[in-house]
């Protein structure tokens, strides 16, 4: 039988697939958004079909909805977005999660946490395990959303000791794919319009450091997969293992767009994290999940996406 799902952060990137994703599978879909790093062209094609519904609202405010599952996805996830308004990231991820945790407590609904690999920091393990507890700046420019995403996992957990509250946690480790916004700042967008547009690659660096990146569809299948395993709530690490420096990857863009477009380097940002890769024998063990998309094939559809939105 099909529930009434609240996904927040709907219009995003990732919360636009997993709408989708529910809708195909019959679900009722409430998606909520504040527009913030969101898109309505993420979306517009689901306002069509009957079981899609769409809020606007800001999760920082409360609000009271009938249902049965939350993925709270509301908060910006890019660098450049957090950044911009960085009080309004910590709000997002504290008065937002207990705006959320408080309609899920109330309705007892079943909610799903995107918490992020940045929990982890600049790490001193690698790869990084659920059980790492991390080597965060408290007072760095990323600190908004690092610990503002800590935090969040820490009311999910107080939620469940004290009230009951059926919660989960992922850790997302870097996702990309199409409708990532063409100005979103984050590396494959970045390096992927920049070569279309036959603009320079921005290396921020060196390009060493490195990234493991996840296609969108993997990401979404192992965050539905957890939210409907019963006997497991988290953290568990949602990523792809498959580590590459970040040189590596302008390089592979560039091929694969056959741009002519040179890499610059520019300088690298304050606490940039030198090295990420998801240790997911958690996520294989428990969901059974494991990511199939190779980098390869995953930006071909990226690029497919970014090509026809530049025309
Ligand atoms: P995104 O910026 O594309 O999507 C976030 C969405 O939340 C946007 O539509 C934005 O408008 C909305 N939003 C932001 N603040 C809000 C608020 N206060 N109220 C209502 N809506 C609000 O980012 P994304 O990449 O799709 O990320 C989605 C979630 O996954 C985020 O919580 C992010 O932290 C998490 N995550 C993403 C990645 C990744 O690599 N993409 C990695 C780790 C964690
Ligand atoms: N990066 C880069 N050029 C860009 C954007 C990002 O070299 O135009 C680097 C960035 O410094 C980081 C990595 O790519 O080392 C991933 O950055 P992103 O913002 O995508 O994600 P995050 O740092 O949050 O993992």
């Amino acid at each position: 039988m099909g529930l009434r799902i609240l996904v927040t952060g709907g219009a995003g990137f990732i919360g636009s697939h997993l709408c989708e994703r529910l809708l195909d599978q019959g679900h009722d879909v409430l998606c909520l958004d504040n527009f913030f790093s969101g898109h309505k062209r993420n979306i517009a094609p689901f306002l069509q079909r009957p079981n899609f519904e769409l809020i606007r609202h800001d999760i920082t405010v409360p609000i009271l909805l009938e249902v049965d599952q939350i993925y709270n996805f509301a908060c910006p996830a890019s660098p450049k977005a957090y950044m911009q308004n960085p009080v309004k990231t910590v709000k997002t991820s504290v008065m937002g999660t207990i705006n959320m945790l408080g309609l899920a407590k109330r309705v007892k609904a079943r909610i799903l946490q995107a918490s992020t690999s940045e929990i982890y920091g600049d790490p001193k393990v690698h790869p990084q395990v659920e059980s790492y507890w991390g080597n965060v700046n408290p007072i760095g420019i990323r600190s908004c959303y690092d610990e503002g995403k800590r935090v969040a996992e820490t009311l999910m957990f107080d939620y469940r000791r004290q009230n009951n509250v059926d919660t989960k946690i992922v850790r997302i480790f870097n996702t990309y794919g199409p409708r990532m916004l063409e100005d979103d700042g984050r590396v494959i967008s970045n390096f992927i319009v920049q070569a279309l547009r036959g603009e320079d690659l921005t290396v921020y660096g060196d390009g060493t450091q490195t990234r493991s990146f996840c296609y969108v569809d993997d990401l979404v299948e192992g965050v539905i997969r957890m939210m409907n395993t019963d006997d497991f709530f988290g953290p568990v690490n949602l990523g792809n293992p498959t580590e590459f420096k970040i040189i590596e990857l302008a390089e592979l863009v560039l091929r694969l767009t056959r741009s002519r477009s040179r890499i610059v380097f520019k300088p690298l940002p304050q606490d940039d994290p030198v090295q990420r890769q998801p240790d997911i024998t958690l996520a294989r063990t428990r969901l059974g999940w494991e990511p199939k998309v190779p980098l390869e094939e995953g930006l071909l559809r990226t690029i497919a996406y970014f090509t026809k939105l530049l025309l």
